[in-house]
């Protein structure tokens, strides 16, 4: 797992193999990164913006007194070496660009799959070096890890995802876009409207208050394209809206936008995989 990072542009690995990855202990992981950022002292830190990200990552800014950007959508660095971080505020009705002048070193959490992965120079070389972990008095123990159920993909790792709003009215509309999902080995998003509603769990929620995704292909069924959801999916390699609306948001920003009722659209889709 170290050599791609180099591979991807890193001159410097530093491993700390003591840290157990499964029993993930926020308290001690924290701890250590705090170790190692006083040690190296870095310009930018920056961490994914996942469930343990956003979770263990406060804890190490908190500690260091500084700044935290957190769940950027987009991240740059100025010639001055500043960073330059782009997120949603105000429930996505902007994009703020923020900046941490005064403290260091920058703290960002990035959301998961809104940056292309670097292709990579197997030719690159780079120092690794090991170092030990922080040991910490956590009050917490870990008894048992235990997986989410699901019949179906993750949304986070899937090509293909079929996604549905409030346009699909109910769970049974869902059971029709599984199909579609299975046909094309996906997995099923769903707007927030439709996961309030019940039809749908949590997890399947594509946005800003659910997950960012970036599959080959996108496809959106009977979903507005409210700016909330967009910002969890414009960056699908290729989108397909199917709407009754042609005037949604989705249908601006769809490769292929149908007109049309995803109940014919949807089961013409399906025979057409058959
Ligand atoms: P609607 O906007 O009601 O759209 C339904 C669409 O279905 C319409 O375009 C309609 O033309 C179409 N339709 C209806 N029947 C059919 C049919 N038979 N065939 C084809 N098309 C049909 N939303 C998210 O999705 N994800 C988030 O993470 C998220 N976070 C939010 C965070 C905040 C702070 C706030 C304020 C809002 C958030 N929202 C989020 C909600 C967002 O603003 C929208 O309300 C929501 O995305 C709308 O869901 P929708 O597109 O399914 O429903």
């Amino acid at each position: 797992t170290v050599q791609p990072m180099i591979h991807a542009g890193a001159d410097k690995v530093i491993v700390v193999d003591s840290i157990d990855s499964k029993a993930f202990c926020d308290e001690t992981v924290a701890a250590t990164l705090g170790k190692l950022i006083e040690n190296h002292k870095p310009e930018i830190v920056l961490a994914g913006a996942t469930a343990r990200g956003r979770s263990f990552f406060p804890r190490v800014a908190a500690a260091l007194e500084c700044g935290l950007i957190g769940s950027c959508a987009e991240v740059d660095v100025d010639e001055s070496g500043s960073l330059r971080a782009k997120r949603p505020g105000f429930g996505g009705n902007f994009i703020a660009t923020v900046e941490c002048p005064d403290s260091r070193p920058q703290m960002a959490t990035i959301r998961p799959k809104v940056l292309t992965a670097a292709k990579g120079d197997a030719s690159r070389t780079g120092d690794v070096v090991c170092e030990s972990g922080v040991e910490t008095d956590s009050r917490k123990e870990i008894l048992s890890v235990t997986s989410s159920d699901s019949d179906t993909v993750q949304i986070a790792d899937a090509d293909f995802i079929v996604t549905g709003g409030r346009g699909v009215k109910g769970p049974e509309g869902f059971e029709l876009l599984k199909k579609l999902a299975k046909a094309l080995d996906g997995a099923v998003g769903a707007s927030r409207a439709a996961v309030d509603a019940g039809w749908i769990p949590y997890d399947h929620q594509v946005g800003q208050t659910g997950q960012t995704v970036r599959p080959r292909v996108y496809i959106a069924c009977g979903v507005s394209g409210q700016i909330q959801h967009l910002v969890g999916m414009r960056s699908s390699d290729f989108i397909i809206a199917v709407n009754k609306d042609r005037e949604a948001p989705i249908m601006e920003i769809a490769d292929i936008a149908i007109v049309g009722d995803l109940f014919d659209v949807v089961p013409a889709l399906i025979a057409g995989l058959a």
